[in-house]
């Protein structure tokens, strides 16, 4: 099957409310133009450098979509970044978020992104911090929150993800229920290849599967 009939699918299959963000890491213009024709309006992206790389081949085209940034972000990239992403999905720490801010000319959409399983080797904001984060974040005036972001088990049993999932969404609707001034939970951006079904079942609004619609990858990155 092509790109193209492997979106459409999905497409079909997922509920309308629920966004999908191809993660087109390693992909070729090629591959995206597939996407596009497809219908696709968001891509999501894990490097500077690449990201730089492939709007630059799709010209005018690439202006036309949305790009997310879904990849860790390093305080020394953040001036590219503002330059190639519409949203940032990987806000980790009030840190970088305070970073973000201090440079950004105007108000840049973002996720807050939740270490859902409490892995010390996973970036994210921790369930139990991410209500104090939150409410600094929302002292901070050129971002705009939009919602938590996830990214639980890549690899396994589907099934073996669900708690990652339910975890972020019982925050999100904490989150949503203490109403903070400018402070909006209506992004829930989780599931990926292996669990999407699940992460939906659980409360996703974007899922960003990647192998399932190009293909596995040459090389595992990221
Ligand atoms: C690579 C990646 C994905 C897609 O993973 P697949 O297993 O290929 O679907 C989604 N989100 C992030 C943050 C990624 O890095």
């Amino acid at each position: 099957m092509s790109i193209e009939t492997h979106y459409k699918k999905i497409r079909a299959e997922v509920p309308e409310h629920v966004k999908i963000v191809p993660a087109a890491k390693t992909r070729t213009p090629d591959e995206l133009r597939q996407l596009i024709d497809a219908g696709v309006t968001d891509i999501g992206e894990n490097y500077v450098q690449e990201t730089e790389d492939i709007q630059q081949a799709l010209g005018d085209e690439a202006k036309a979509l949305r790009w997310h940034l879904i990849g860790h972000l390093q305080t020394n990239k953040i001036n590219k970044v503002l330059g190639l992403f519409d949203i940032i999905e990987t806000i980790d720490s009030l840190k970088l978020a305070r970073a973000v801010n201090q440079r950004t000319e105007s108000v840049m959409p973002v996720l807050i992104e939740i270490n859902s399983g409490r892995e010390p080797q996973k970036t994210g904001v921790l369930p139990e911090e991410a209500e104090t984060v939150i409410r600094e974040i929302a002292t901070l005036d050129k971002l705009s929150v939009q919602g938590l972001m996830t990214m639980g088990p890549r690899f396994g049993e589907p099934e073996e993800a669900r708690p990652y999932y339910r975890t972020t969404k019982e925050l999100s609707t904490h989150i949503a229920s203490l109403q903070i001034p400018g402070i909006k939970m209506d992004v829930l951006s989780m599931g990926m290849s292996n669990a999407y079904r699940i992460a939906i079942e659980e409360g996703s609004t974007l899922i960003r599967p990647g192998t399932i619609l190009f293909g596995k990858r040459a090389c595992q990155m990221g």
